[in-house]
């Protein structure tokens, strides 16, 4: 009989402390799972976002060939500085704009700026769709395996993510990270995760998900979802790496069942 272990919100960041976990059930095995874009899906929200800046740039007279191209590349770029926070992708929206108004001899306005700014902070506050299978699935695989979730970003926006989920009580952890990098991986295999025998980390982003467990030991499922350009850099899938479509494929590949 499953025990019903009641989820936890635990913060485990470069910057803070995390809490021990006592994992009380019997597994051997553990699903990590990623949040954005894996089970719930915060690139139409920036879609939505990108077409609105698209709009305030067209309404003043600037030229909107490669503006979201300009606009991705300059928010890779200062992941480095700004980290993943709501503040980057808001500043980041402004730099495009008053590149593009020097590079058209116009001045910036400040009405526009603020536009902007409100466009970058209503994307950290919208909801994300949750993937209508993720319940179905998370049930299923909660009969067999402890279940962590972890996530990357902004600790508050995260934390309003896994609350508006409505899948979060099917984890044993919950987990938000500044950045999902080796060493994150492996403290949180050898802190955390003492006793699973083998330990999936299941997401959508190569970088983030799939490349930094892989070097920690994990294996690694792929889910092949639309990300953004920070996310995309590296194209090669690892040997080793189950690539799939869906969420409802997992089960499959973690049971050996196909
Ligand atoms: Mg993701």
């Amino acid at each position: 009989m499953v025990e019903d272990v009641e989820s936890t919100l635990l913060v485990f960041s470069s910057r803070g402390h995390h809490r021990p976990l006592r994992l009380s059930r019997g597994w051997d095995d553990a699903l990590v799972f990623d949040g954005d874009d894996t089970l719930w899906e915060t690139m139409p929200l920036f879609r939505e976002a990108k077409q609105s800046f698209l709009a305030v740039v067209r309404s003043s007279g600037l030229p909107t060939e490669n503006a979201i191209d300009r606009l991705d590349e300059i928010d890779r770029q200062r992941v480095e500085s700004e980290g993943l926070t709501p503040a980057r992708f808001g500043g980041s929206l402004l730099e495009t704009y008053r590149t593009l108004c020097a590079e058209s001899s116009v001045d910036a306005n400040p009405a526009t700026e603020n536009r902007l700014r409100a466009i970058g902070t209503d994307v950290a506050g919208k909801t994300a769709m949750t993937d209508p299978a993720a319940r179905a699935v998370l049930t299923r695989l909660r009969c067999a395996f402890h279940l962590l979730l972890l996530t990357q970003g902004d600790e508050e926006v995260q934390a309003q993510r896994i609350s508006d989920s409505g899948i979060a009580h099917l984890f044993d952890v919950a987990l938000v990270v500044n950045i999902k990098n080796e060493s994150v991986y492996r403290r949180l295999r050898r802190d955390l995760l003492p006793i699973p025998r083998r330990i999936w980390m299941i997401g959508n982003s190569l970088n983030s998900d799939v490349l930094p467990s892989l070097a920690a030991g994990y294996k690694a499922i792929w889910i092949d979802r639309p990300t953004w350009v920070y996310e995309d850099e590296t194209n090669s899938i690892p040997r080793g790496v189950h690539a799939c479509q869906m969420l409802t494929d997992v089960p499959r590949i973690v049971t050996g069942s196909g």
